[in-house]
């Protein structure tokens, strides 16, 4: 049997070589499969982080918490030290919105020219730069930093910038898969939100007379009747209406009677204090909120806006004179509780609309104070 059988003797030095080299082989071939596993589950990590901070980014709506999750959440999320976004935006349109909502950023930079963001990118790639270019990061000592171009249909709307004290946090030979995929959907969510805000500014605002619309006089209202309540600061309501504003369409036409519409909204939200609300509450009535003001200086601002524009002298498009007057109604929410009635609301436009009832009724261009009436008085009168 072969147990007997005598084995060939090994060639003892030769064997050694070849065992070591095999054991070698192996241990270098495990050694990378090590690092490769590594690698994987290192790389399983990144992108779920990646897909973390993406998730976060779809499920916020609107431009105001958007900008919060790139701005500050990056940094949080990827433990870097800066995030820094550039929009370009040739006609300012962007900036008014943000603007508008009550945005600010310093972290944020408007671009009215693509140039600064053809120049960071030439190929539109991704670019990790230890240290980054002297355009981005002025005012921060970042070391490297991730440059994200965002593209929305092959052009480039912005970039976004992450930065890092670091200097071996963002280097060339790193991989940009990951970042790359993040960029395309912060241009997605960015172009998204600023669509949704600007659909949202459009559905608040009168598109004749560019003051809000009546649906956003009615938010204004609750949030200001809320803050009145909170601060205990009286709350004056006022609503205009133009006389014989059928007459001034009849006489001179519809065209003239949009521009006297304009004219008076213009006028009207140049008198008032930037707190205030002016608002298109119908065809040619206008509703003010006037926060902390009370039915003494309410009565002045009411004249001041009366005499204001009985003074306006407009001339239609045929040169004749167009004399305009308006009646002012207004009551005031004088002594605001912590628990705000759900009808006080619409008390106060009812005690307005008395008053503005009045004024016309007592012969037009005149204002018309109304006192507050709680509805269980109204329903005993
Ligand atoms: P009063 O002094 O009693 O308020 O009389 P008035 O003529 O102002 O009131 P009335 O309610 O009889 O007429 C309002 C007119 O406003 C009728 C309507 O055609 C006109 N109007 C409503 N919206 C617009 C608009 O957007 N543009 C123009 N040009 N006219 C409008
Ligand atoms: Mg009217
Ligand atoms: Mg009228």
């Amino acid at each position: 049997m072969q147990g007997g059988a005598q084995r060939p003797a090994p060639v003892t030095g030769m064997s050694k070589n070849s065992d070591s080299g095999i054991q070698q082989r192996f241990e270098q071939l495990s050694r990378t499969v090590g690092e490769l596993m590594e690698k994987a589950v290192q790389n399983e990590r990144i992108l779920r982080r990646y897909q973390q901070f993406e998730l976060a980014m779809l499920s916020v709506s609107g431009l105001e918490p958007l900008l919060d999750v790139l701005l500050d959440g990056s940094r949080r999320h990827f433990q870097l030290d800066a995030a820094e976004l550039w929009l370009l935006d040739r006609d300012a349109t962007q900036r008014r919105l943000v603007e508008e909502v009550g945005i600010v950023r310093e972290e944020l930079r408007w671009l009215a020219e693509p140039a600064a963001l053809t120049a960071l990118y030439p190929t539109h790639q991704v670019s990790l730069a230890s240290p980054p270019p002297a355009a981005v990061f002025r005012r921060r000592a970042v070391r490297s930093a991730a440059l994200l171009p965002l593209i929305r249909r092959g052009q480039l709307i912005g970039s976004l910038h992450l930065g890092s004290f670091s200097p071996h946090r963002f280097t060339a030979d790193k991989s940009t898969d990951f970042i790359t995929h993040l960029g395309s959907i912060v241009a997605m969510c960015l172009e998204n939100a600023v669509n949704q805000e600007r659909l949202y500014r459009l559905s608040l605002v009168d598109p004749l007379t560019q003051v809000a619309n009546r649906r956003a006089f009615e938010l204004s209202l609750r949030t200001e009747l809320a803050r009145a309540a909170r601060r205990r600061e009286p709350l004056t309501l006022m609503l205009a209406d133009i006389d014989h504003f059928k007459e001034i369409n009849d006489q001179h036409g519809h065209q003239t009677g949009d521009m006297v519409l304009q004219q008076v909204a213009a006028q009207v939200q140049a008198l008032l204090r930037q707190t205030d609300h002016i608002c298109r509450y119908g065809g040619e009535e206008f509703a003010f909120i006037l926060p902390a003001c009370g039915p003494a200086l309410a009565g002045e601002v009411a004249e001041r806006i009366r005499i204001c524009i009985d003074q306006l002298g407009l001339s239609s498009s045929a040169g004749l004179s167009v004399p305009v007057t308006i009646s002012i109604g207004f009551s005031s929410w004088e002594q605001p509780d912590q628990q705000l009635d759900e009808q006080i609301g619409s008390q106060l436009l009812a005690a307005a609309d008395r008053g503005l009832y009045r004024a016309k009724r007592e012969g037009r261009n005149r204002t018309g104070f109304s006192a507050l009436v709680f509805v269980a008085e109204e329903s005993q009168e």
